[in-house]
């Protein structure tokens, strides 16, 4: 199998494994417990804390543990979006993740003002339209670091000044970029960043959100209990997943900067191959975007029907699908893509242990799957 899904997830670096093997059966204590067995289990989520800490220049007392970065996501929108009265208001980005939107849209049923913010047709988001609908009535604004689907990357730092201009919080989904971007919570002042584990090479079902000091004043759990997590996140910490994402997070800070370009050398070479099989469109922008993404539009084609003939290649279509009817994705709809446009997308992301004969042979194998189905869809078209 060719795998060039690394945004929906990446496998786990045996550096990180390695990391986290002793955890379940040798030191298997629960981190609350004061024995010995507690205190290193305690000791070691520590040292994770601090690895999290490090790699987004947050403070490690800031980090919360989660089981992901949708429940971070539930956390911040759902615990930090009501603190004030007065401030109703929740601006969020049309392109989010669902675990964004579906919580912001489950909120608005119990209260909560809506207000999406466009982007353009490279899925930038439009800073005077984010400008015009923050006020003085917006608790939170959400927007994310690197949109998963199309690769776009947001100016965070400008986006927190014009959300603390009117005194609202800043949220940052930065799931996807984490690991592959260099990004400063301090620098800019990023008052909620949650994170996946999953998306950076460490194990799935463990995440973070860093929580800045005004952050903390006002976020409430939403997961009530025994008050782990400093009271924001009850339940007994998945030990071995937290040392694994604090492992990871030394591992993606180690090859910041050097991993990058690696990964943007065999992203264009599968960009060079892929554009060759005609009337096909990128989607997000050419340069500057979330390093190995790649996404397009085929021309006259189906994705859906194009994975289906490469079953061994792991691409992802730029749909949402539920199982009985494929959605196109809300984010190729609002960067302009039509209906149809939308059904053709195929999403490619390189990864850490990604080589160059997987990516010549991943050029062959699309470019054979789209020209077989715009030749049998022909007659169709006549
Ligand atoms: N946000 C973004 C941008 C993502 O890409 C993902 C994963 N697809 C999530 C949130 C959800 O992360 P998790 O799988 O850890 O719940």
């Amino acid at each position: 199998l060719i795998y060039l899904d690394h945004q929906a997830t990446t496998p786990v670096d045996p550096i990180v494994l390695d990391a986290m093997l002793p955890f379940f059966s040798g030191d298997f204590g629960n981190a609350s417990s004061h024995h010995l067995a507690g205190r290193r289990a305690a000791l070691a989520v520590d040292d994770a804390r601090d690895s999290v800490g490090a790699l987004i220049d947050g403070r490690p007392s800031g980090v919360v543990f989660t089981s992901g970065a949708t429940e971070a996501n539930n956390l911040v929108l759902q615990g930090a979006a009501g603190y004030e009265v007065g401030r109703p208001n929740v601006v969020v980005c049309r392109t989010e993740h669902l675990s964004v939107l579906d919580t912001v849209a489950a909120m608005a049923k119990s209260g909560t003002e809506l207000t999406l913010v466009d982007v353009d047709t490279d899925g930038r988001i439009n800073l005077d339209d984010l400008r015009a609908k923050v006020t003085t009535r917006t608790a939170l604004v959400s927007v994310m670091l690197a949109n998963n689907e199309i690769g776009t990357v947001a100016p965070v730092a400008e986006i927190a000044d014009i959300a603390h201009a009117s005194g609202a919080l800043f949220h940052c989904d930065a799931t996807q970029g984490v690991g592959r971007l260099p990004i400063s919570v301090r620098a800019s002042e990023i008052d909620f960043l949650t994170l996946s584990a999953h998306k950076l090479y460490g194990p799935k079902g463990v995440g973070a959100v860093h929580v800045s000091r005004r952050g903390q004043a006002v976020i409430e759990p939403i997961i009530h209990g025994g008050g782990h997590e400093r009271g924001l996140r009850s339940g007994t910490l998945n030990v071995p997943g937290v040392v694994g994402l604090g492992r990871a997070c030394e591992v993606a800070g180690s090859v910041l900067g050097v991993e990058e370009p690696e990964l943007e050398r065999l992203a264009g070479r599968l960009h060079a191959g892929v554009m060759g099989v005609g009337d096909v469109i990128l989607n997000g922008p050419i340069s500057d975007r979330l390093p190995g993404n790649r996404s397009y539009c085929f021309g006259g084609v189906d994705g859906e029907d194009l994975l289906l003939r490469m079953p061994q290649l792991a691409a992802s279509t730029g749909s949402a699908c539920s199982s009985a009817s494929p959605a196109p994705s809300h984010v190729l709809l609002a960067i302009g893509r039509s209906y149809d446009e939308a059904l053709s997308a195929l999403r490619f992301g390189v990864g850490r242990f990604t080589t160059e004969q997987e990516i010549d042979r991943a050029v062959i194998l699309v470019t054979d799957a789209v020209r077989a189905a715009r030749s049998e869809s022909l007659p169709a078209r006549n």
